[in-house]
């Protein structure tokens, strides 16, 4: 029976969002919780740029040692050649390729350098050069599909599949899709080409977990796999990506929803991902965030409070703590404290690591790790980043060539 996978693109689309930014350890810290989370794969970034490509060779690494569990790493390149030769060597072994499919692209954003048949030529070739360079999965991302019309959408996903891909990315790319309409377009896509469709929906009229709800069903009702794109805490270019907490939830708990989950999902992490998330970006989460905000389980109002005093159900959709603790990071404590840090020495660093109960094996590799991480940061590291960096110093030192 088919079934939804998630493709968290918190580390792409989240990242390159203006205004918005993550360092590499970062960045790191995010695949590290999405494997937590269990969810199946993270688009780890941009393999063809050169400021990616130390952080890449890192993530392998702490993939191989088992840092990520069953976490696959993708790489996200443009839908031509050129890019995936340069991605090749890093050895990633899943990509989505991308190239825009729209008239509407066509015309005002290629204006004359490409047309539908280029398009679809750069794409083939590029998803060959994907195979051809090892990658177990290809998936082609059809940017502005939401504006592509069924019949060019469908040639594009044919194209793709003859060429060795493996899914096809719809994108929602300026948020204006409709849950009926993306739900039938994908039915019909995915039965049509007989190959996943996955959703790629973008929050410009707050419908971006709506659509991608409504399109993996289409999906399986070709009797397809889904896979939906998210981004932790729904950030992401404008409005943001589809929220990877409340599109998980809405599976599990959604009143009518009777799709299965193909991964091995643990919520219990999702309130330390939220979190550390929102302190790592910098950005506070609003109140009425779903699952991770201040006020998801709070009650005031005197028929509110009353209902939820004599059984929380009256109120509240499901148990809150299938969400896991909050963090309580040895950085935020109050009063004396002492940390550990960039400029930090050994006598601090043992202090909290002991603290922490954390065992460092590697000790002079482990402190000048919390030194560069910490520089790289700019903000004091937390409990899950110790730990992290621990337990595998060697890979991460892989952030800081010449450095580790
Ligand atoms: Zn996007």
């Amino acid at each position: 029976m088919p079934k939804v996978h998630f493709l968290d693109v918190t580390n792409r689309d989240g990242v390159q969002t203006a205004r918005t930014g993550l360092s590499k350890f970062g960045k790191t810290m995010v695949n590290f919780y999405l494997a937590k989370l269990g969810v199946a794969q993270s688009e780890i970034g941009f393999p063809f740029l050169f400021h990616e490509v130390p952080y890449i060779r890192a993530q392998t690494a702490l993939a191989e040692a088992g840092a990520f569990g069953e976490l696959r790493l993708s790489g996200w390149c443009r839908g031509v050649p050129q890019d995936v030769e340069q991605a090749a060597p890093l050895g990633l072994k899943h990509y989505n390729l991308s190239i825009s499919t729209s008239d509407y692209m066509i015309q005002n954003k290629f204006r004359g350098r490409l047309d539908r048949d280029a398009i679809i030529r750069e794409m083939t070739a590029a998803v060959r050069a994907a195979k051809s360079a090892g990658a177990l999965t290809v998936g082609v991302n059809a940017e502005d599909g939401s504006r592509t019309d069924d019949g060019f959408l469908l040639e594009f996903a044919l194209a793709a599949k003859e060429a060795g891909a493996d899914r096809v990315r719809y994108c929602d790319t300026i948020g204006g899709d409709t849950p009926d309409r993306i739900r039938e377009r994908f039915a019909k896509l995915a039965s049509a080409v007989g190959m996943p469709v996955e959703t790629h929906c973008h929050n410009d009229l707050g419908l971006a977990v709506a659509n991608s709800i409504s399109g993996a069903l289409g999906d399986l009702e070709a009797g397809q796999d889904a896979w939906i794109n998210t981004c932790v805490n729904g950030i992401g270019e404008r409005s943001g990506n589809a929220d990877l907490l409340s599109t998980i939830l809405a599976f599990e708990h959604g009143f009518g929803l009777e799709a299965e989950i193909g991964d091995a999902i643990d919520l219990s992490w999702a309130r330390r991902f939220g979190l550390w998330a929102s302190y790592a970006f910098g950005q506070a989460l609003p109140y009425n965030q779903v699952g991770v905000g201040r006020n998801a389980f709070a009650h005031e109002s005197g028929i509110h409070a009353d209902g939820a005093l004599k059984d929380h159900g009256n109120y509240e959709l499901y148990d809150e703590a299938t969400l896991g603790p909050f963090p309580e990071d040895w950085h935020a404590r109050s009063g004396r404290v002492v940390l550990t840090g960039e400029y930090g020495g050994k006598a601090g660093f043992r202090h909290v690591m002991d603290g922490l109960g954390v065992e460092v094996r590697e000790e002079d590799l482990a402190f000048r790790l919390v030194q560069l991480c910490n520089a790289m940061t700019g903000r004091p590291l937390t409990d899950d980043e110790l730990r992290l960096i621990a337990a595998y110093p060697r890979e991460l030192s892989l952030l800081f060539p010449g450095q580790g």
